[in-house]
């Protein structure tokens, strides 16, 4: 039995949706379309404190106007709470995860000590320096964030390091993932955030799998997360999907579109009289 194709389209409730959501969903809804199969919309509001309703109600509106249906109910990652603790527990039987104490102030700190070089971004921010590396999950507290033991994690998967299928215009082809680059460009990354109690990475892993999604469609900002999805995804023993990262929208000065760019908002637009058309048309699609 082959896989219906599926992709989806999952955006934050953090915010107006601007042209550049437009973008990814209707390139999500419409590769699912020339496939033979289905977008699914999922709610990403593990964010609680930043997620709101209207928000919510908004992104339905402007997506039934841009002409995009989605099978319902849509998953909101608010009520998935217990698959991620799971999740979260398989990593701990591993031993690839540890409780971290740490503040921003204290990386900051740790990172810029004389011995410590210059301190790398990576796809989360600063590479973490490992202070809280050895401490056992045992002495995890409420005020502990969780962070993957990056190192621990790829001696987990052995030499053979999964690959994944990229099949955006940006970076097409296979990829094979990189301990280098994992170690000294990613780190340990945290899984669970003290606030929230899971993280973005933990949530897409777990939900793109639960929902069967075939393809992810998202903007190329998300390219170099995607080494810790799939070593995720090698680690709990799920599926590893194809990626279609697609190039982000940017405004006349070329800075991409962020939530407060107001003035790009669809509903700007909408108001404005703008049809859906004309929206494809202002994308390039
Ligand atoms: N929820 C994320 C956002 O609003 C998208 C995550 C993804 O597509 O993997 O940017």
């Amino acid at each position: 039995m082959t896989d219906t194709p599926t992709t989806r389209f999952a955006p934050s409730p953090t915010g107006p949706l601007h042209l550049g959501h437009a973008y990814s969903a209707l390139t999500a809804h419409d590769r699912a379309q020339s496939a033979g199969g289905r977008m699914l919309l999922r709610i990403e509001d593990i964010d609680t404190a930043r997620s709101k309703p209207e928000w919510e109600a908004q992104i339905f509106d402007d997506l039934a106007w841009l002409g995009l249906d989605w099978p319902r109910p849509v998953l909101r990652q608010s009520v998935r709470r217990p698959a991620y603790d799971a999740a979260l527990d398989r990593l701990g039987v591993m031993g690839v995860i540890y409780p971290c104490r740490c503040r921003r102030a204290d990386i900051r700190a740790a990172l810029s000590a004389p011995q410590a070089g210059a301190p790398v971004h990576g796809p989360d921010g600063l590479v973490y320096p490992g202070t809280c590396r050895d401490r056992p999950m045992a002495a995890a507290g409420a005020q502990d964030a969780i962070r993957l033991n990056m190192g621990a994690a790829l001696d987990r998967i052995g030499r053979m390091l999964p690959t994944f299928r990229e099949t955006g215009p940006l970076h097409g082809g296979l990829h094979r993932l990189d301990a280098t680059a994992l170690i000294k460009g990613v780190g340990d990354v945290v899984l669970a955030r003290r606030d929230i109690g899971t993280s973005y990475h933990m949530a897409v892993v777990v939900d793109d799998a639960f929902q069967g999604i075939t393809e992810v469609v998202r903007g190329a900002d998300l390219f170099e997360a995607t080494q810790i999805h799939v070593l995720l995804q090698a680690l709990l023993g799920l599926p590893t999907p194809a990626y279609h990262h697609h190039r982000l929208i940017t405004d006349d000065t070329g800075k991409r579109l962020a939530k407060r760019d107001d003035a790009r908002a669809l509903a700007t637009y909408r108001a404005e009289g703008a049809t859906p058309a004309a929206i494809r048309r202002m994308i390039g699609l």
